[in-house]
């Protein structure tokens, strides 16, 4: 929840991504650096919600990755809307920013949006990608980054087998990765269960606490 001051815009564009997932393109209304937010509402009095933003500093637009929650407040409404349509939408806002050149970046689901913004930015920043998601399906720009970042981007599938993919969370993939020095730092995005998780196995295998720094979707 967020309430922010809102500036209308309209809807440049919504893609599908897989069933329960969208991309959507805004206007800019300002600069952002990447790992920010914008909170969003459908009308000026209604209630907001809070997204990352999911495009590059240099794109023209930017665009946001948003998991339909089918029993959610904004979310199935969110999905009902057509380019051209009016949104609310706040100036970009939010200090998960500023990432060290050569970490780690840990995400699930849409968690991947503010890394997803920083490689579009500064590709060489991305030490290394890990992205969890349940199937093929979940790992969202998945040729873009197989591309730039090799063998350093990892996905693990929770539910089915993926070509080139580890089965299994990434909490434990990480069990058995051979960790980065001790001055990497990792950036961790999802749910408030896989931050956590996530943290315990990295503090558990020898990081510490304060090179651990997290982004939780609420
Ligand atoms: C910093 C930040 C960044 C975020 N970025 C993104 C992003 O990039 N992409 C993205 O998809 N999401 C993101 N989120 C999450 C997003 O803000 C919304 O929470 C999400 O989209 C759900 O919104 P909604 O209105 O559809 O669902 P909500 O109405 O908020 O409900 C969410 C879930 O909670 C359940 N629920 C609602 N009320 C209750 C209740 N009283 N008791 C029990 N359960 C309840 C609903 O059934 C639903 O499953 C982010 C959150 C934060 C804090």
């Amino acid at each position: 929840m967020s309430n922010k001051p809102l500036f209308e815009v309209r809807i440049l564009r919504h893609e599908r991504i897989n069933e329960q997932v969208r991309l959507l393109w805004l206007p800019k209304l300002s600069s952002f650096k990447a790992g920010q937010m914008v909170s969003i509402s459908i009308a000026p009095d209604s209630s907001q919600r809070l997204y990352s933003i999911c495009s590059g500093e240099k794109d023209s637009d930017i665009a946001i990755l948003y998991d339909i929650k089918r029993d959610g407040f904004l979310t199935p409404k969110l999905d009902e809307l057509l380019a051209g349509n009016s949104l609310w939408v706040s100036a970009p806002f939010g200090s998960f920013t500023d990432f060290v050149k050569g970490s780690w970046f840990l995400a699930s689901g849409t968690g991947i949006a503010p890394f997803y913004s920083l490689f579009r930015t500064n590709p060489e920043f991305v030490g290394k990608l890990v992205h969890g998601g349940r199937d093929e399906s979940s790992f969202y720009f998945m040729n873009e980054l197989t591309e730039t970042l090799g063998e350093n981007y990892i996905r693990c599938s929770s539910r089915g087998i993926v070509k080139d993919t580890f089965h299994g969370r990434v909490t434990e993939w990480l069990q058995g990765a051979q960790l980065a020095d001790a001055a990497t730092k990792y950036y961790l995005c999802g749910s408030a269960e896989m931050v956590v998780d996530t943290r315990d196995v990295l503090i558990s295998r020898g990081v510490d606490y304060d090179k651990i720094i997290s982004e939780i979707y609420f």
